[in-house]
């Protein structure tokens, strides 16, 4: 078999090796159409199967309600960030923005040229380390929608309670998507990149109430336009047939699994593990951010000195445990274990931290 190592990265993410393989053995021949399903037409019936189930799969899999639709949109998160404001927003209404960190300001910034926008809570006063309590959001009148993160990929926080704001939800949950149960009933609008949780890079999932439909903005260009991705089944151009092929083959292996609720106690397990490491090292290892808000998929820690750390990533290094830098603008360490990493390979960074402290504490 081919090597693998323990792959901590933030995105793109380590993927199921059942689905892996499962890919490679049809790559060349697609179910003996004699073609790779890359090179087919996307409106060949053997596309169109995977086409449709990926999208049935990601609403079963989320559960979905009937009122919600799902989209497969190119452009990642990053074109949510602007897609969002121009179709929800009209003369005469606004929007709250959470601003929890790195992603929560992106949000905010390709907002702002579409509309007037405002942060209706800074975690800035807080250095990034909590999410919102609650009563702390100030929603403003005329607010269509109160924009949140679910995680802060860089920050390693995450959105424990949502907001009761008074006003739909709209959610950026690309580092935590499909990681846990959600009330579906706060919210307008999903979106998030496939590629941390649930696929390769090349797309956003995005799922929309559908009976917002007649309020979206129709006056832009075909590709923005929600109603257009909805009403086409996500086949208004060429749809990114990789990506959607293998986030059908994720979608089906979370539900061999056991689905969201295995997923979520999964999640909780993993991260535990190395929480615990954390905070039984005597303060050798530490946790910038304020414990309740701990998140599930990516675990940032801190060594005593930043020697010790370069030490400490060089050494995981050698032992097959990649990935552990934090983001070049925090610095530290970072294990992002996403849906699809083994708890063995959390156990394996767990005994590491342990052997690590006791050769350099
Ligand atoms: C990675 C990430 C993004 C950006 O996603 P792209 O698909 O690369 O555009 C946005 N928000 C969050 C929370 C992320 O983790």
């Amino acid at each position: 078999m081919s090597k693998r190592v323990h792959n901590f990265c933030a995105g793109p993410c380590t993927l199921p090796l059942s689905v892996l393989e499962e890919a490679r053995d049809e790559f060349v021949d697609y179910h003996g159409e004699g073609m790779s399903l890359i090179e087919m037409s996307h409106r060949a019936k053997a596309y169109d199967e995977v086409h449709q189930e990926a999208m049935r799969l990601a609403l079963e899999v989320y559960g979905a309600p009937q009122d919600f639709g799902v989209m497969f949109i190119q452009g990642g998160a990053t074109l949510q960030f602007a897609m969002v404001p121009m179709n929800l927003l009209s003369a005469g209404t606004t929007a709250g923005y959470v601003n929890s960190g790195s992603w929560g300001q992106g949000a905010i910034a390709d907002a702002k040229p579409h509309a007037e926008i405002y942060t209706a809570w800074d975690g800035a006063e807080h250095n990034y380390t909590r999410m919102p309590r609650p009563g702390e959001i100030r929603v403003e009148p005329n607010t269509r929608y109160l924009h949140v993160t679910s995680n802060e990929t860089i920050g390693g926080i995450r959105m424990v309670d949502w907001p009761d704001a008074g006003v739909p939800l709209v959610a950026d949950m690309s580092s935590d998507y499909m990681s846990r149960a959600i009330p579906w009933e706060k919210f307008d609008l999903i979106y998030g990149g496939a590629q941390k949780n649930l696929g390769p890079a090349g797309m956003a999932i995005v799922f929309m109430r559908k009976s917002i439909v007649d309020g979206l903005n129709k006056n832009l260009a075909r590709y923005l336009r929600y109603d257009v991705h909805l009403d086409k089944d996500s086949l208004f151009n060429t749809p990114p047939v990789f990506a959607v092929y293998m986030v059908g083959k994720v979608l089906k292996w979370m539900k061999a699994k056991g689905g969201l609720a295995v997923i979520e106690r999964e999640a909780a397990d993993k991260a535990a593990i190395l929480y615990d490491v954390i905070d039984g090292s005597g303060g050798y290892y530490s946790s910038p951010v304020d414990e309740a808000c701990r998140s599930h998929m990516n675990v940032v820690f801190r060594l005593p000195s930043e020697d010790l750390e370069k030490k400490f990533l060089a050494e995981a290094d050698r032992a097959d445990l990649v990935n552990l830098k934090g983001h070049r603008s925090v610095g530290g360490c970072r294990a992002s274990i996403y849906n699809a990493l083994p708890a063995d390979s959390v156990r394996v960074l767990a005994d590491f931290m342990g052997e690590f402290q006791r050769a350099n504490g």
